[in-house]
């Protein structure tokens, strides 16, 4: 009884100086429906959601204006630095917030959730992982595009086409993906696809390997656009694909034209009978 009893004390004492918890949260491609439902729940639960633009209109517009904090791009343009959000999540916290660091599909991917989570426990501030669909898998999973396939590709790779321009040496071993027969899945590789379309093609890649870009995964507005090694650029200039995209480089991206005309996700209802 009395262990009980001290153990309650000891948790209300703990609770009650305890900082804040920071929930790192990832929301799917865009589509309120695919976030998770504990995602869902800390986002009406918190009292702050740091974000920036790639959750999408649609999840962004559920959250109330005064709970929303923008750390992505400024008005000139300007990214927010990340070490002005890394800084602002651990003062929330500080002031005992339930706070909400919102990243499009999931955090650990690409989004530099795991430089926060760092940062966070440097600082001794409790946090937490929320898992989110990566548009990685997510964006091809809905333009019909299986990342995988048992008779496509038996592996995939994620890579990020944004270089670092000061980095003298590609951060991605291109001719190494080339040889490897998988699928290449490439996030933030909309304006340097000539770039990497070339190094695939010096590598040895067929021209005439599939390839996909899916635009705004998920989002009311989404598109994708389809050719080959040899045509993907002209094709991304012609349609005008613009950031966000995820670009698909594999037979698998050929199985979008197989089930077209029965995949659903993208039934407007302009095309609709
Ligand atoms: N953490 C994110 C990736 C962040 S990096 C995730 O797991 O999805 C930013 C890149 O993600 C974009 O440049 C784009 O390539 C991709 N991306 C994110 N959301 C997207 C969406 N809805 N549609 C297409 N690409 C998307």
């Amino acid at each position: 009884m009395s262990d009980a009893s001290d153990a309650d004390d000891t948790e209300r004492v703990a609770s009650e100086t305890a900082p804040g918890v920071v929930y790192l949260v990832g929301s799917g491609p865009g589509d309120p429906g695919l976030m998770t439902v504990k995602g869902r729940r800390l986002l009406d639960e918190a009292d702050v959601v740091l974000h920036d633009k790639l959750p999408g209109p649609e999840i962004l517009g559920q959250i109330p204006e005064e709970k929303r904090e923008d750390v992505g791009k400024r008005a000139g343009g300007e990214w927010t630095p990340q070490e002005y959000t890394n800084k602002r999540l651990v003062e929330l916290a500080r002031e005992g917030k339930t706070v909400v660091r919102l990243k499009g599909g999931d955090p650990f991917v690409f989004g530099r959730g795991g430089e926060e989570a760092e940062h966070l426990a440097n600082e001794g501030v409790p946090f937490e992982v929320v898992p989110g669909i990566t548009s990685a898998v997510g964006g091809p999973a809905v333009a019909g595009i299986p990342v995988t396939h048992r008779n496509h590709a038996s592996s995939v790779s994620f890579v990020t086409g944004h270089e670092d321009p000061t980095k003298e040496e590609s951060a991605v071993n291109w001719a190494a993906l080339a040889e490897t027969g998988g699928t290449i899945v490439v996030l933030m590789g909309v304006r340097k696809l000539p770039d990497y379309v070339k190094a695939l093609r010096d590598a040895g890649m067929d021209p005439e390997t599939p390839v996909a870009l899916v635009e705004r995964a998920t989002w009311p507005d989404m598109r994708v656009a389809t050719g080959t090694l040899d045509t993907i650029v002209d094709v991304r200039d012609e349609r005008g694909i613009e950031p966000p995209a995820i670009t698909v480089v594999g037979d698998v991206a050929g199985t979008r034209e197989r089930v077209l005309k029965f995949l659903r996700n993208e039934s407007k209802p302009e095309s609709e009978p």
